[in-house]
């Protein structure tokens, strides 16, 4: 049994008013499954980078008992590269570069030591490649949670229509929930949602929390109110792998679970913030997420 993450894993220049970065470790693939590996030993990654990566940071992933088999290193091509700047407010930021590279013909190979998959993460990547490593999976992994963003449903909706019918769990955050279902209010556009296809929803919004939707249930979680958020790259991410790896840990698949998987993801979120890229979260002690996860309990736990 194992959980496969796919998605990118890239080299980002973040420039935030706190400061600015080079081209720094970053990608999907990189931020979900760091965050995963922390609450679940058996993570795997699908993905691909060109021969320009680096190689410490490849091994950054690896050190993390993460399983790299299924990292394609192309030669003679380069590296997904995006690069983004933030707003004062941190809550919005504007995409100065998308370079797919290495990923306009990525072709995802799934190594046979990862047909035990039970766990499917699909990372933020082309929904066309989600589909395809949905197919490749001899069996179908027990659970399947699809995260997307604003630039798939802009240049791939139907692709992505067709994506979501086979998943049980879409992470978007509310920006991308109105615009996939042309509904302003979110529990309209929750109920259109469902109807695509997937049977939960978790609707991101950003230091406002998150939204649980299955059926006529929801599950409000907070998120922690921080004195200083540095930069929040893949803090979307961070929290699906957190979210899943939570699920694999627990094995056991009901909105009770999810809720508890929400605060976990939500918990290794909240560090992802606090420093650039990925040096916050690659640097984790479980006695630093446990005692997270009970701030997150305490904050919202009231009796009447
Ligand atoms: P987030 O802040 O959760 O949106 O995640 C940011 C991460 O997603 C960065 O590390 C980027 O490398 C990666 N990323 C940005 N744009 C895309 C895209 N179009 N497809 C896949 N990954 C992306």
């Amino acid at each position: 049994m194992s959980l496969v993450v796919i998605g990118t894993v890239a080299f980002d220049a973040i420039e935030t008013p706190f400061g600015k970065t080079d081209k720094i470790l970053g990608g999907a693939a990189t931020y979900a499954s760091l965050a995963a590996s922390y609450l679940y030993k058996k993570t795997k990654i699908v993905a691909v980078v060109g021969d320009d990566f680096h190689k410490e940071d490849i091994k950054e992933i690896a050190d993390h008992g993460i399983n790299v088999e299924g990292l394609q290193i192309k030669a003679g091509e380069k590296s997904f590269f995006w690069s983004g700047k933030y707003h004062n407010d941190m809550n919005s930021r504007d995409t100065l570069v998308t370079e797919l590279n290495v990923l306009a013909d990525f072709d995802p190979i799934i190594p046979e030591s990862y047909q035990d998959c039970e766990y499917l993460m699909l990372g933020n990547l082309t929904p066309q490649i989600q589909q395809t490593v949905i197919k490749r999976m001899h069996k179908r992994p027990k659970l399947i949670v699809m995260d997307t963003m604003n630039f798939w449903m802009d240049i791939a909706m139907d692709d992505l229509l067709e994506t979501i019918k086979l998943v049980d769990v879409l992470t978007i955050n509310d920006a991308e929930a109105r615009q996939l279902s042309g509904e302003y209010s979110l529990v309209k556009a929750a109920k259109k949602i469902l109807g695509m296809g997937p049977k939960f929803l978790i609707i991101k919004k950003g230091e406002h929390g998150a939204l649980l939707f299955h059926g006529d249930q929801i599950f409000s979680a907070p998120a922690l109110p921080l004195a200083e958020v540095f930069d929040p790259t893949g803090a979307g991410d961070t929290f699906a792998g957190g979210f899943i790896g939570y699920l694999a840990k627990v094995g056991t698949i009901n909105f009770s679970n999810m809720k508890n998987a929400i605060i976990f993801g939500s918990a290794l979120a909240s560090f992802c913030v606090e420093k650039f890229g990925t040096e916050k979260i690659k640097n984790l002690s479980q006695d630093e997420i446990a005692s997270r996860v009970k701030e997150f309990v305490s904050l919202s736990s009231f009796t009447i």
